[in-house]
């Protein structure tokens, strides 16, 4: 029984149609056929950068999904189509060979979702929410959940040997495990308030851009604001604009762009301004990296695992919260495979344990990096100070160098190891600095123009 029909339910849902005769996913939405925005996935409006990690995970458990996906629209771009600011410099491109699949979220989720309702031994119960588990007398392991359909006031139980708690960050997970009179379950959190707003415009024929995707990211601390440009289905643009420590990206439209034009670079904004509207503006506030730290409990009830944004929820300007739910469920598939018997004894300490560790690195990445604006409040080690240094050093040497762009393309893509930017050859890179070359070897980001008779405005 998996709660929740976003990526973290459908991912496990995928991992345990191997394990189960019958898997049931319970949505509190209805779930639509077609690529329909939906309420209980209010962020589906804002870009969604999906992973190279989770593009192959994926990939493996719907064989033929990506090629699915560009058929419903996707855009398939190389890394080395992407323009990227960051640490204050245009990173030089990166090398070809690590392929990016870029659509609006609400595609993503649909066809996905397609393949989750192909599994022969899955059932979908939308418009059904998952009311609480339900436990043994004794407490110690849960047989179900209570649900309520839609428009129905009685509630019903459905029978189960594992329940997955897939329901985001807002599970009611910790308030239930309470009420069976277990401690609140201990969180952790780093706050950044961010406030992102994002809107469609319809690309203008004619636009060149030596680019095909573009992002800026604020240079801490002095820096707060991120503008992103996607190329979307329909001939689109998806623009998002997002500010850290309150410095929110307005929902509203006059204000839209004015936020735009004040961001590190002007090259959104010089979008913006090229471009028509085909959506309204769509904002979405984020306040805190928050991890729950099931890990850490005694007397779970057996049988009961928590993954997804229900137990680690990040900055979203790192784009690794559809990457790890994923990897969750792959993780929870693993352990599944391990385990000795039908019965789920251990289980769910086991898979609790491994997820945290899995997290780690993500925190480490995500909510560690963060902690570089000194009002965001939590523990900054020597070793956090080292990595910062380092991390700062290697991102002024990625202007000048695609070893070090790709490098850390697949550190963030998750198909490389971090241990790889700390590999002798990348130190030497390190020391020997951009190699005699001047800033006139930095990437050339153009303005998107409009016709071919104006002249290209480039910036350095
Ligand atoms: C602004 C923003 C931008 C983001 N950008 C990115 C990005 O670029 N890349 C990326 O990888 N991630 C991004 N994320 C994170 C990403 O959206 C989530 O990590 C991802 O959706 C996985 O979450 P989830 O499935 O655990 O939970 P959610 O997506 O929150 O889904 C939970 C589901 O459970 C259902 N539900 C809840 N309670 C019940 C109940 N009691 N009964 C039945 N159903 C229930 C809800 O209706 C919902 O469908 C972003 C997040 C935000 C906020």
């Amino acid at each position: 029984m998996v709660i929740g029909g976003s990526m973290a339910g459908m991912a496990a849902s995928r991992a345990l149609a191997s394990h189960f005769e019958r898997v049931t996913l319970i949505e509190r939405d209805r779930l639509p056929e077609k690529p329909e925005l939906r309420k209980g996935l209010p962020q589906e409006q804002q870009a969604h950068g999906i992973l190279a990690k989770a593009v192959e995970i994926l990939e493996g458990y719907f064989p033929g999904l990506w090629q699915q996906m560009v058929t419903a629209g996707s855009n398939v771009l190389d890394m080395s189509d992407v323009a990227l600011y960051r640490g204050g410099v245009w990173q030089a491109r990166a090398t070809p060979g690590l392929t990016l699949y870029i659509q609006t979220r609400t595609l993503l989720d649909s066809v996905i979702r397609s393949r989750v309702r192909e599994l022969p031994n899955l059932q979908i119960l939308d418009e059904c929410e998952v009311v609480k588990p339900v436990v043994t007398s004794n407490r110690v392991a849960v047989w179900g959940v209570e649900v309520r359909r839609r428009k129905q006031e009685a509630t019903e139980i459905l029978e189960a040997d594992l329940v997955v708690d897939a329901s985001g960050r807002g599970s009611r997970m910790p308030r239930w495990l309470e009420e069976l009179g277990l401690p609140r379950v201990e969180e952790t959190h780093v706050r950044i308030d961010v406030g992102y707003a994002s809107r469609k415009v319809r690309k203008l024929p004619g636009v060149t851009t030596n680019w095909k995707t573009l992002s800026i990211f604020p240079t801490a601390p002095h820096e707060t604001r991120l503008g992103a440009l996607a190329p979307v289905e329909g001939d689109a643009w998806l623009v998002t604009l997002a500010g850290a420590l309150g410095d929110h990206a307005p929902g509203d439209e006059a204000d839209f762009l004015e936020f735009a034009r004040r961001l590190p670079q002007p090259h959104v904004y010089e979008m913006l301004r090229r471009c028509e509207p085909v959506s309204p503006v769509a904002a979405h506030k984020f306040p805190s990296n928050m991890r729950r730290h099931y890990e850490r409990m005694t007397g779970i009830p057996e049988g009961l695992v928590v993954l997804g944004d229900a137990v680690c929820s990040l900055n979203p300007i790192y784009g690794q919260g559809m990457t790890l739910s994923v990897l969750a469920a792959s993780l929870l598939d693993e352990c599944l495979s391990e385990q000795p018997s039908r019965a789920m004894v251990g289980l769910g300490r086991r898979f609790q344990a491994k997820l945290s560790s899995m997290h780690d690195m993500s925190w480490t990445m995500g909510a560690g990096s963060d902690l570089v604006y000194p009002s965001v409040e939590g523990p900054r080690p020597l070793w956090w100070k080292a990595m910062q240094g380092a991390s700062g050093h290697l991102q002024s040497l990625a202007a000048y160098d695609p070893i070090v762009t790709t490098a850390f393309a697949k550190v963030m893509h998750m198909t490389g190891s971090p241990l790889v930017l700390a590999h002798p050859s990348m130190l030497l890179r390190m020391v020997r600095g951009p190699q005699g070359q001047g800033p006139g070897a930095a990437p050339v980001m153009e303005f998107p123009e409009t016709s071919a008779s104006n002249a290209v405005a480039s910036v350095g």
